[in-house]
């Protein structure tokens, strides 16, 4: 479905899945492909949104848990796309993507890489987004930020109302809150996360920052 402009949010289907983001453009990008055994599913609600695997470029991912990537290899052969990593994502490879998967007793959803985010910035055409590192939930954690659009993709960071777990490979809870501390003092419109529902409006993502600095962390 439709967010804003050309953003499109495509939400978690069942166990082990995520949130989709795709942001239109020429060409567009996707956000967490998700989990390989729903993305018919998926691929067939972009259509619906009149955006064919074709139509997108670049695959980023907010950080390599099974739930966020394990698509990833088979949306490149579907659309022709190029997966693009993060350094710190490249080096926390074999820990969260495949150390991460067999803690869930699941094989690897491993996946070739094409390239390299050398700078905090990613450009598509009329499309830039700004990469923010944000570790805790996982090492590998990024934050994709649009300026204009106001919006934060911030995957398993936080969410409404509760934030990501830490007991996962490489979880840390200090990292974690000073994560949501800097992410605060974003400029956010649509808060857009990588589980259950976003969240609209300055004012509302204001509180459920508040909310979460004051009763998730109260021991920090
Ligand atoms: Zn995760």
């Amino acid at each position: 479905m439709k967010l804003i402009n050309n953003l499109y949010f495509y939400p978690e289907q069942g166990m082990l899945d995520c949130n989709t983001y795709v942001i239109k453009g020429s060409p567009g990008i996707i956000i967490d492909p998700g989990n390989a055994d729903y993305l018919t599913a998926r691929v067939d609600a972009m259509h619906q949104d009149g955006i064919e695997p074709a139509d997108i470029g670049t695959i980023i991912n907010t950080h390599l848990h099974i739930d966020h990537c394990s698509a990833n290899e088979a949306f490149k052969k579907l659309s022709g796309a190029k997966v693009a990593l993060y350094p710190i994502q490249k080096k926390n490879y074999k820990l969260v993507v495949v150390d991460g998967a067999r803690l869930f007793g699941m094989e690897p959803g491993e996946f070739t890489v094409d390239s390299l985010l050398e700078e905090d910035r990613l450009k598509s055409g009329d499309i830039e987004i700004e990469i923010i590192q944000a570790p805790g939930h996982s090492p590998d954690c990024i934050c994709f930020y649009l300026r204009k659009e106001k919006a934060l993709f911030c995957g398993d960071v936080l969410f409404e109302m509760n934030t990501g777990r830490v007991d996962l490979p490489g979880g840390n809870a200090d990292y974690l809150k000073k994560s949501i501390n800097a992410l605060s003092k974003l400029d956010i419109e649509y808060l857009l996360p990588g589980h259950m529902g976003v969240v609209t409006g300055a004012e509302k993502i204001k509180h459920n920052f508040d909310f979460i600095k004051a009763n998730v962390f109260p021991w920090l």
